[in-house]
């Protein structure tokens, strides 16, 4: 992507932002970790294997453009906050460039980071801890003018006092600590102190994941006032699409690390392209009382960022992984015709193997013989030839309970075959709400 135009951007427009490849690697899995909220998983791959690396972020890419809100959205552990982090600097990419009006922050010395730090401020998620608890709420909003040199103290005080009423709480406000203040005025304090600076671009953190739902609307109306008057730009950053929906002019949707769909709000909402991101629609809770809670779920564990799939990140969980053409056979000699394998599936076919693989890799079922077997997943119909002698295989080595080896020849034969693993995927689709370009990275898209 990095070396392409970025992700979901109209050309000719003058982005606020633009990252280019960003990439994020840890190597180390110590306390610097604790932060950055990885999903890897509760056995500790990070303490086993503390030399490898995580891959947090990798090769993303994508615009802002002033005044505009872009959403990002993802399961928790997707690496959004790493992302936010890095392009801010407060944890050193591993590569990649992010321009900022033009000039490319990676590349900046501390000088001229911290001048533009002024320009660029971070709202994080839990409004309680960002604030010190000893200090009152005036001189906390002063404190990033004070280190800009903003102001003498008188003016930095009215500017203090003029930004509590901006953000909708009291100028007598000023004295008290931020323990007399509820969770949702904690978190308009924490954005009176961002906005101190008159910064252009706010990264908001799950800004109101920690508030009760009411707060919450309340806090984000107040956030796009103001917006409005000071002409803000942001990164919104939640993993609840309704919140993401309020705010957002466009919305980009991240999985383990990498970027994959970006559009405008309602034609992500309204015509989602991405596997991914249909998932997480359909996990959106309905209102409707009759309905049972959800109306779907995303199925197996995030892989680790450790050692993620290859080709598309998500082919382990995708519903609608792509049928491999065929493969080639190890054991084979090259010069054997043997060697290449082709596969011949009809879309029921491999709807059905597709299926049983996923059955027997998860061990989701527990077969009282092989017509039960065969019924259960091969119904109305069951691949012929190469791929046919393949299930027989595996249908064998569950029936002898050898799951594993059941699993492996099934996901070495098929799911690793297929394009979905064997290429990065990177499309743009033509949109069907409004005119802004479309960003999916799925090989469905692959004749687009
Ligand atoms: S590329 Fe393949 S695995 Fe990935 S989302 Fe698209 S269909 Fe699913």
């Amino acid at each position: 992507m990095s070396s392409e135009r970025a992700a979901g951007t109209r050309s000719g427009d003058d982005p606020l932002l633009r990252v280019d490849g960003l990439t994020k690697h840890f190597r180390d899995g110590g306390g610097f970790l604790g932060g950055v909220s990885l999903n890897v998983g509760d056995d500790g791959p990070l303490v086993s294997r503390e030399t490898e690396s995580v891959r947090a972020v990798d090769d993303v890419s994508f615009e802002i453009r002033e005044g505009e809100t872009l959403g990002l959205v993802g399961e928790s552990g997707c690496g959004k906050s790493t992302l936010a982090r890095a392009i801010l600097r407060l944890i050193e990419p591993t590569d990649g460039s992010i321009y900022f009006r033009g000039e490319d922050v990676a590349e900046m010395d501390t000088e001229e980071l911290r001048a533009q730090r002024k320009n660029m401020q971070i709202i994080f998620q839990d409004p309680q801890s960002s604030l010190d608890p000893r200090m009152k709420v005036g001189p906390i909003i002063e404190e990033p003018m004070k280190a800009h040199g903003m102001y003498d103290k008188e003016g930095r005080e009215e500017r203090a006092r003029e930004l509590l009423e901006k953000v909708g709480l009291d100028p007598q406000h000023y004295n008290r600590y931020p323990h007399a203040f509820s969770g949702g005025q904690r978190q308009r304090v924490n954005l009176a102190r961002a906005l101190s600076v008159n910064p252009d671009f706010i990264v908001c953190d799950e800004p109101t994941s920690a508030l009760d739902v009411s707060i919450q609307a309340q806090v984000l109306n107040t956030m796009r006032e103001l917006q409005a008057e000071f002409g803000l730009t942001y990164l919104f950053i939640a993993h609840d699409l309704s919140v993401i929906r309020h705010i957002s002019d466009r919305v980009a949707v991240m999985y383990l690390g990498k970027l994959v769909e970006l559009a405008d709000k309602e034609e992500l909402f309204e015509n989602p392209q991405h596997p991914y991101t249909k998932a997480l629609l359909d996990s959106i809770p309905v209102p409707d009382p009759r309905a049972s809670g959800t109306r779907g779920v995303l199925e197996g564990d995030v892989p680790s960022p450790i050692d993620p799939p290859s080709g598309c990140r998500f082919r382990t969980r995708c519903p609608e992984l792509i049928a491999p053409r065929g493969r080639l056979d190890p054991s084979a000699d090259p010069a054997d015709p043997a060697y290449e394998v082709t596969y011949d599936f009809s879309e029921t076919e491999w709807r059905n193997v597709r299926e049983f693989v996923r059955a027997v890799d998860r061990h989701t079922f527990d077969p009282a013989g092989e017509r039960e077997l065969r019924q259960q997943f091969f119904a109305d119909a069951e691949p012929t030839g190469a791929a046919g002698r393949v299930v027989d295989e595996a249908v064998s080595l569950v029936l002898e309970d050898a799951w594993d080896e059941a699993a492996e020849l099934l996901v070495s034969s098929f799911s690793d075959q297929s394009i979905c693993a064997l290429s990065d995927p990177q499309y743009v689709v033509e949109p069907e709400h409004g005119d802004g370009p479309h960003y999916a990275a799925c090989h469905l898209h692959r004749e687009a």
